[in-house]
């Protein structure tokens, strides 16, 4: 794993607990809110039911009150009822049962605040005043004591003072009612809240589960699919190491390039031997016509800049000169070991062709590089194979190039009952050339008389380095005397070399000919450099031919039959 995955990996772990620790805590403080909201209500219902106990002994005591005064007053009216004598004794001993705590603490009376107790207490003197005058059957007596006494204006001060402290009280208990119901509304609304808070958390984390799912889910198939891709590039890599030419290695990367890059076409340029521009070396999955069978260097921004281009099909990027065509085309330049070796082109039309491009630039990019290597290869192959079969002073074949050429042409001439010649060549003096000028010059000599040679054969024609200042051409399709005259004129030429390279140049040339001089390829070799010699003996710098056998051309070839 790198380490941004990791970093990413660390970073989500850390969110997911943090928000972890925050519902939970957000749960935590508003369970504690409700069970104090809860203990809060009991504690107010207490109270109100506290001031409710207060507020029935209050009106008990009035009661009481009342009932003595009623008392007196039939007491007054009835004074000869024992019954009146006893209720007035229940009713004061009920009075004072209550004592003064239930007592208005203050009551106005004539404009004045006095205590209610005090308030009481005359009131209740008065009336044991007046219950003694009546059990003294004094009356009149009775009746002056209880209107001298001010009973009627105590005792309305008294009750607007019970007024006053109930209406103390039922606010108290409206108050306190209220407190309760707001406290319980709170309640009620932040249990609501907890519970859409841990609905909301559990859908949440429930999302997140099931998106870290489909993630996981989609990493694992790109994965597999990276991997595939990976295995078949390897495949490729594999197949491509094996192949012979660029025929064999443009056939693995069409077949690898159509199964990775389904729906896509795709061309390949390389370079030709003059490096000088790309030439179209194959494509796929494409109408071949909007492809230039070349490219120049600086018509292509990938190949100028080093780096894959994108080429639209709309005019609005910068697009390479040879690009024409509806198509998009992502053009991936292919270098190895530094060297660019040619151009990849992926394309795509239709809508959303540049997007797919972008999307498949990783992939192309594998596939031109195992094909860059591929091709590179390929060039260090040839190279290899060349430095093998090629001398390297003058670039004619070697000797070794020479012997099984020389047999292969041989037998398919026996097959197709045509002539070949082979021409054996000598430069003169040779040994006093390098004496005299320098071996440096004598390299040059013989470079200059390989290429006058190679320069006037034909393709079909093989020249090789025998040995030393030797050299053999091997003339397929040709009979003797066009040999002796395609040697002449080598001869004359190379003759002409003396004056540019300022030393007398000149060479003697053995001609032979199978069927002609010689049957096979071994009598050919001797049958020239017999007639070489014969050259030499003769003065230099002239052709001689292998002597043909009395009758012999015919005869040769009815025996080959
Ligand atoms: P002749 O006319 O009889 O063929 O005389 P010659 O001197 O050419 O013949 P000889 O076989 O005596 O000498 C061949 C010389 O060619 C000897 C050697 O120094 C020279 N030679 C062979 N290979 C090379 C080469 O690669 N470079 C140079 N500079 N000289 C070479
Ligand atoms: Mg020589
Ligand atoms: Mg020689």
């Amino acid at each position: 794993m790198d380490n941004a995955s990791q970093h990413h990996r660390t970073a989500t772990l850390l969110a997911r607990m943090t928000s972890t620790a925050a519902v939970v805590t957000l749960i935590a403080i508003m369970l504690t809110l409700t069970i104090a909201g809860v203990l809060y209500v009991a504690s107010l219902q207490h109270a109100q039911s506290a001031v409710r106990e207060e507020t029935r002994l209050v009106r008990m005591t009035r009661q009481a009150m009342m009932e003595l005064d009623r008392a007196v007053l039939r007491m007054m009216n009835t004074p000869q009822d024992p019954a009146d004598a006893l209720a007035y004794g229940r009713s004061a001993t009920k009075l004072d049962s209550f004592g003064s705590t239930h007592l208005p603490p203050t009551v106005r009376r004539d404009g004045v605040d006095v205590s209610g107790a005090a308030t009481l207490a005359s009131l209740r003197s008065v009336w044991d005043d007046v219950f003694r005058k009546t059990e003294a059957r004094t009356p009149d007596l009775a009746r002056e004591a209880y209107e001298a006494g001010g009973v009627d204006r105590d005792i309305a001060a008294l009750i607007a003072g019970f007024a006053a402290t109930l209406d103390v009280y039922e606010l108290r208990y409206g108050e306190l009612q209220g407190t309760i119901d707001r406290t319980i509304a709170l309640c009620l609304a932040g249990q609501l809240l907890t519970g859409l808070i841990s609905i909301a958390a559990f859908l949440l984390a429930a999302r997140r589960g099931s998106r870290e799912a489909n993630a996981r889910a989609a990493a694992m198939a790109s994965a597999d699919a990276a991997r595939e891709h990976t295995l078949r590039l390897f495949e490729m890599t594999d197949i491509l190491q094996s192949a012979a030419d660029h025929a064999d290695a443009n056939a693995v990367l069409r077949a690898t390039a159509t199964e990775l890059l389904p729906g896509f076409g795709g061309a390949l340029y390389v370079f030709n031997n003059s490096r000088d521009r790309l030439s179209l070396s194959t494509f796929w999955g494409m109408d071949g016509d909007s492809l230039d069978d070349h490219i120049g260097l600086q018509q292509c921004w990938a190949l100028k800049r080093g780096k894959p281009h994108m080429n639209g099909a709309d005019g609005r990027k910068l697009c390479c000169e040879h690009h024409h065509g509806p198509d998009f085309a992502l053009e991936i330049p292919m270098i190895a070991r530094g060297e660019i070796l040619g151009l990849m082109q992926i394309h795509a039309n239709g809508a959303g062709a540049e997007a797919s491009l972008e999307g498949v630039r990783k992939l192309g990019s594998a596939l031109s590089d195992a094909m860059s290597l591929a091709l590179a290869n390929l060039g260090l192959r040839d190279k290899l194979r060349s430095q093998a079969l090629r001398d390297p002073l003058t670039g004619l074949y070697n000797r070794r190039y020479m012997e099984d050429t020389l047999e292969r042409v041989v037998r398919l001439a026996a097959r197709e009952k045509s002539e070949v010649s082979l021409v054996m060549i000598d430069l003169d003096h040779f040994k006093r050339l390098n004496d005299n000028y320098g071996h440096a010059k004598g390299d040059a000599v013989l470079r200059d008389t390989a290429s006058l040679i190679i320069n006037n054969l034909r393709e079909s024609d093989v020249a090789c380095r025998y040995g030393g200042e030797e050299l053999l051409v091997i003339l397929p399709q040709c009979g003797l005397e066009m040999a002796a005259a395609k040697a002449e004129k080598l001869r004359a030429g190379i003759e002409q070399l003396s004056e540019p390279n300022g030393a007398q140049v000149s060479a003697s040339f053995g001609v032979a000919c199978i069927p002609a001089t010689s049957e096979g390829a071994r009598d050919a070799l001797a049958a020239a450099d017999a007639a070489l010699y014969e050259a030499k003996q003769a003065g230099r710098n002239r052709v001689a031919r292998a002597p043909v056998p009395k009758g012999g051309e015919t005869l040769k070839l009815a025996a080959a039959e």
